[in-house]
């Protein structure tokens, strides 16, 4: 058997467990898995003293998005760049209907973003905004490919927001199609009361940027987070709630899923590794993001959902704002730009912090950024995995060689990071989308433009269980 490239001699991560041996890949596709494949005529990659890895599913990303008066600055060509750096590739952003476009021509627009400019893989969640008239458009989006869509239970003021009526509709609708409806939980009517109280220049000349933690308490995302759940196991709709950050929302979600409840939970990886004391730092008006950063007890029992399995993913909300854009709030914190950069970050933070740091393991961390993924998004099983016949998706990273976070030497847009100066590990030395090397030596090497959209059938498939998971049920 021959392969146009093989990986040699790099502990291969696969679904069913790790090996030391090679990959060989002919083509796009993976071809073989073994112990000392042929490697005449092929380009040899040398993998010794590596892991070779599934590449990242991030699939939680906003490009270009017109969003807090400004636009998000790591566009489709930046921000795959970043993702190819650290290891990711594929995306999946949200297709946002502006103000009277139909759910087709949101799609329209976002694959024009991607168009040529895309260095790996990506497609789009459907954001739903006017319920009204975009119920009657969904089936047509599940067959034109996109199977998942999304909903805001804040952002009125963006024109984004939906109410009970239309979460419950629209599950009603993802069950009926083989869909998933994607939720950002948090309770808009306390939420909207809370900075109005507080938006006061007395105290914004008090606490400052302080005052996004302090109008954000657990109990607005725990009780958001609560409602989806009621509708969903009301309706049997496939739920997924985005960017989960609180101990509260994991127990909610726990305890729904034992009761065979079909909601899946991610949470973003900055809700993993900061907590809310960033907003005591001068520039701490930078780490806006929404929902916003928590305490210390709620960062521990995320990582423990992600052990026990009522997380399923971790993904970054990627939203990226420069110093200049944040510099917009002017003391008011209601108008930050919220997000941060995470693309490049997502798999050297969850590797040093998680599986460096004891939380998961090598194997654990490629279900909750891989395999988990492509399986709930409907990507599997050509991507999220190192199988015989899966996109030769892959990246290569060394076990402990780190590299220091600057942003003067990143792919992002962005001139600042929430990690600067951070030593992490987890780094891609190499890159590989669909059998090309897009990342060699740690610096990108591949051509803008050569990503592709990718088509799903269904979504919201059950997430890999555990390994801790199967040995509670075995027990
Ligand atoms: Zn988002």
């Amino acid at each position: 058997m021959s392969f146009d490239r093989v990986i040699r001699h790099g502990r291969v991560v696969t679904p069913g467990g790790s090996f030391t041996g090679d990959v060989g890949i002919r083509g796009e596709k993976i071809a073989a898995l073994g112990a000392d494949l042929d490697c005449e005529g092929a380009d040899v990659i040398d993998a010794t003293d590596h892991y070779v890895i599934p590449g990242v599913l991030d699939v939680h990303v906003h490009l270009a998005l017109p969003f807090c008066g400004t636009v998000s600055s790591d566009d489709y060509r930046t921000g795959t760049r970043a993702g190819a750096r650290g290891g990711v590739t594929t995306i999946i952003d949200f297709a946002i209907p502006y103000a009277g476009e139909s759910l087709s021509e949101a799609a329209d627009n976002w694959l024009a973003k991607a168009d040529g400019e895309a260095l790996i893989d990506y497609t789009f969640h459907i954001c739903v905004t006017r319920w009204d008239d975009h119920r009657d458009q969904i089936k047509a989006m599940v067959d034109r490919g996109f199977p998942t869509f999304k909903e805001f239970m804040i952002y009125a003021s963006e024109g984004w927001q939906s109410d009970d009526r239309a979460l419950f509709g629209t599950l009603e609708k993802m069950r009926e199609y083989g869909a998933m409806l994607l939720v950002h939980a948090e309770s808009s009517r306390v939420l909207d009361e809370l900075i109005a109280r507080h938006h006061t220049p007395e105290l914004m000349q008090r606490y400052g940027a302080r005052l996004h933690p302090m109008t954000r308490p657990n109990f607005v995302e725990a009780e958001a987070i609560q409602r989806a759940v009621c509708w969903c196991e009301a309706t049997g709709g496939p739920l997924y709630i985005v960017h989960m950050s609180t101990g509260e929302g994991a127990d909610i979600i726990r305890s729904a899923q034992h009761r065979g409840v079909p909601v899946l939970a991610e949470t973003c990886v900055q809700y993993l590794v900061l907590d809310d004391s960033v907003f005591e730092r001068e520039d701490g008006h930078l780490f806006a993001c929404c929902p916003q950063l928590k305490k210390p007890k709620d960062m521990a029992r995320l990582w423990d959902g992600l052990r026990h399995g009522e997380v399923s993913v971790i993904s970054t909300d990627t939203c990226t704002f420069t110093r200049v854009q944040k510099a917009m709030w002017e003391g008011d914190w209601t108008k930050i730009p919220m997000g941060m950069p995470g693309l490049e970050t997502l798999l050297p933070l969850t590797y040093t912090r998680g599986v460096l740091g004891g939380h998961l393991t090598l194997e654990e961390m490629c279900t909750k950024l891989s395999t988990n993924p492509a399986r709930i998004m409907g990507l599997a099983p050509r991507k999220g995995g190192i199988t015989v016949g899966a996109d030769a998706d892959l990246a290569i990273i060394h076990p402990t060689k780190t590299h220091r976070v600057d942003p003067a030497t990143m792919e992002t847009n962005a001139d600042w990071s929430p990690y600067e100066g951070w030593e992490l590990a987890g780094f891609s030395r190499t890159t590989l989308s669909r059998g090309e090397v897009i990342v060699d030596e740690y610096r990108v090497v591949g051509r803008e433009g050569r990503g592709q959209w990718l088509p799903r059938i269904t979504a919201g498939q059950p997430a890999e269980p555990t390994t801790k998971d199967i040995a509670g049920a075995a027990a």
